[in-house]
């Protein structure tokens, strides 16, 4: 019995979250056992060049030797206390430094950071609607799986079996980079939305780069409004520059969430804002939140080590900015060369790859469009040439400092193989 098979029988799926099981890509996941700088090693021994960066987390790539070593003492110190510990402290003010917020609370996972943020956020403004946009992701939790049903506004539905429609009742779903779509809520619910919730630059259904437009009204509206702004930065944290995307706009929200890159590979989210909404939580506030493993002492030394390379080595960034520019005019040459229909977006340095024929990508309806099926068969050409891209249309290409020009410049290459390889 093959290892998958195996897995299938213990394991729903056979994974324990589900892009990893490579359905959108048609074919049995890949199973690895190591990694080491920019390279994910498989039970059988191939290697692939990774630009899933463990979806983000793995920015200075994997097993950097200085880290490990780190790593080795901090086992020796203890694993968790249930208790306060100093190390806390210290990621709490590198995070709030960083970030230009005052307070922040550490949890363990992304979904867990957006969740507890909106019940601060419905705490503190008492009130019980919140608006999300279509495509973005936060998290699997109950109130956030939701998609817009047709017509009204008001009819929604859950993307999960399970979530009942009481549970999402209070999710309005907007258009990403449409402020008509929020007026038009804003006028249906007045004085009832606690807060908006986005990704400043969207991730999740492939990365669509935001309207600066889009996002300066929606700070203008929401403020005036009283709604707090939620930014979801558990991808674009730490990872477009060090600290929040926001400073990219001269622009504050209210919250942020983060995750992913500040655990420095162990699982760890948090949100952070100011101390006026931050002090609502419990225990000085009545928004009660809380966990056994919080504030993980290895997790926030691990996470520590990460943001004090990343925050004392800024070329880290203009680098990863320069390869993934290098990327997306070497990924769009090959498209034109191989006339193949397909568009690459791009933020910095983060970018997608979208297959099919485009007038422009805005928007979750726009991304529809793309055509999965060809982004599958390029997959497989892609890790055929040792190359692991994410296994869906619907993610971004993560870069790490382990990345260099030669792996681009071979990723490219390879990329225009494969893109002769589809036709056929
Ligand atoms: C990954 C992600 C989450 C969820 O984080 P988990 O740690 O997987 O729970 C939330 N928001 C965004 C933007 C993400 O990319």
């Amino acid at each position: 019995m093959n290892l998958y098979e195996k897995a299938r029988g213990l394991i729903p799926g056979g994974v324990n979250s589900p892009v990893r099981a490579f359905r959108s890509v048609d074919m049995d996941p890949v199973f690895i056992r190591s990694a080491k700088g920019p390279y994910l090693y498989d039970v059988n021994g191939n290697r692939y060049i990774d630009y899933i960066d463990s979806w983000g987390p793995m920015i200075l790539g994997h097993g950097r030797e200085d880290l490990i070593e780190k790593a080795k003492g901090y086992l020796e110190e203890g694993l968790t206390f249930g208790l306060p510990s100093d190390i806390e402290v210290e990621m709490a003010e590198l995070v709030t430094k960083a970030t230009g917020t005052q307070m922040v609370r550490m949890v363990n996972s992304g979904t867990e950071a957006t969740m507890s943020a909106i019940r601060l956020a419905r705490g503190y403004t008492g009130r019980e609607k919140l608006i999300k946009f279509e495509g973005c992701y936060h998290g699997h939790s109950d109130s956030l799986l939701v998609k817009s049903g047709s017509g009204t506004l008001t009819f929604n539905a859950p993307t999960s079996a399970g979530v009942p429609m009481d549970t999402i009742k209070h999710t309005l779903v907007c258009e990403y980079n449409n402020m008509d779509s929020v007026r038009e809520v804003l006028r249906e619910f007045p004085g009832q939305i606690a807060c908006v919730i986005l990704e400043p630059i969207a991730g999740n259904m492939g990365v669509v780069p935001p309207d600066i437009h889009f996002l300066t009204e929606l700070r203008e509206l929401t403020r005036e409004e009283g709604i707090l702004l939620i930014f979801d930065e558990v991808i674009t944290g730490f990872r477009i520059g060090y600290g929040s995307v926001s400073k990219d706009w001269n622009m504050e929200a209210d919250l942020y969430c983060f995750g992913k890159i500040i655990g420095g590979g162990l699982p760890v989210g948090a949100f952070a804002g100011p101390r006026e909404i931050m002090n609502h939580l419990s225990p000085v506030g009545d928004v009660y939140q809380a966990g056994t493993l919080s504030g993980n002492p290895l997790a926030m030394k691990m996470g520590r080590d990460v943001l004090t390379i990343l925050r004392d080595n800024p070329q880290i960034y203009q680098k990863m900015e320069d390869l993934a520019e290098r990327l997306d005019r070497g990924l769009t040459a090959k498209l034109e060369e191989t006339k193949t229909p397909g568009v690459v977006k791009r933020y910095r340095s983060m970018l997608s790859l979208f297959f099919g024929e485009f007038e422009d990508i805005r928007s979750y309806e726009d991304v529809k469009g793309a055509d999965t099926q060809m982004y599958a068969r390029y997959f497989k050409e892609m890790l055929a040439q040792g190359i692991l891209l994410a296994p869906a249309q619907f993610e971004g290409i993560f870069l790490s400092d382990a990345h260099n020009e030669e792996l681009i410049d071979y990723t490219i290459e390879a990329a225009g193989k494969a893109m002769l390889a589809m036709r056929k």
